[in-house]
């Protein structure tokens, strides 16, 4: 997968992209992300890329021109393209969104900043409107790398055990099961004695169980887009 970042700030993405899992990704070939400077597609002595709203108001936005020169020079590296402009406005991140975006062979990410982008680019060249949450920040950047992180984890071979992004809170659709280790006893909290007898069928009863009730308490909502066994809803009627 490829993923190019427009935006003013492209210094904003060095150390993030250098670290963890998916810093080895990049260095691994898993994905690539490219970051494009919106200045460079300024055509001005100062390369200026926003103006005052018409109509007056506060803040200044992004003007149309640079994006659209920026937007339209990536769009013919590949066949493909997914154009996702970041934005309160959008349709809210959650894994099934994730899933969908992490299945795209090229992405596009636009971040704004101050009061976003001239509306006739959403309107021409965005196909996708995506949020963080239903709260503003500053700038799309780091609303670009809650989005490349939850892509990435998604692509094969980042997280090198297939399990341990399968049984993620959400990817079953519930939240995951308490986890525990080493010390047995930490200050007189024991670790429940079912992880330590060895019986894998009790062990994945439990868990199963686990998942379902932190589920009902912290996310019940998730419990009615989940496919439930008989067993699930006999334990969660009880
Ligand atoms: N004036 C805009 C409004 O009220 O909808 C908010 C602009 S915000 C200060 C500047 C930029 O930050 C936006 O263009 C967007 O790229 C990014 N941004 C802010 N909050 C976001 C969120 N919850 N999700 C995704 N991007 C966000």
């Amino acid at each position: 997968m490829q993923i190019d970042i427009i935006t003013i700030f492209p210094e904003y993405f060095e150390s993030p992209l250098k670290v963890g899992l998916l810093g080895k990704a990049l260095q691994k070939g898993l994905l690539e992300i490219n970051l494009v400077n919106l200045r460079d597609f300024c055509q001005d002595k100062h390369r200026v890329v926003d103006d005052e709203p018409f109509g007056g108001g506060e803040g200044m936005v992004f003007k149309p021109e640079p994006l659209y020169r920026a937007i339209t020079s990536l769009k013919q590296k590949s066949k493909s393209p997914w154009v996702v402009y970041l934005s309160p406005q959008g349709e809210v991140l959650n894994q099934k969104i994730a899933e969908e975006l992490s299945q795209k062979q090229h992405l596009i990410l636009i971040c704004g900043r101050y009061e976003g982008i001239d509306e006739r680019i959403k309107e021409t060249l965005i196909d996708q409107e995506v949020s963080i949450g239903d709260y503003v920040v500053f700038g799309g950047e780091v609303a670009s790398l809650v989005l490349i992180e939850c892509i990435a984890r998604l692509i094969p071979g980042v997280v090198g055990k297939k399990d341990s992004v399968e049984k993620e809170s959400f990817s079953s659709g519930l939240l995951k099961y308490p986890c525990y280790t080493r010390p047995r006893d930490f200050m007189g909290l024991k670790v429940p004695e079912v992880l330590l007898s060895g019986n894998h069928a009790a062990i994945e009863v439990y868990r199963r169980q686990k998942s379902l009730e932190l589920t009902l308490k912290k996310r019940p909502h998730l419990l009615r887009q989940t496919l439930l066994s008989q067993e699930d809803l006999n334990f969660l009627a009880n």
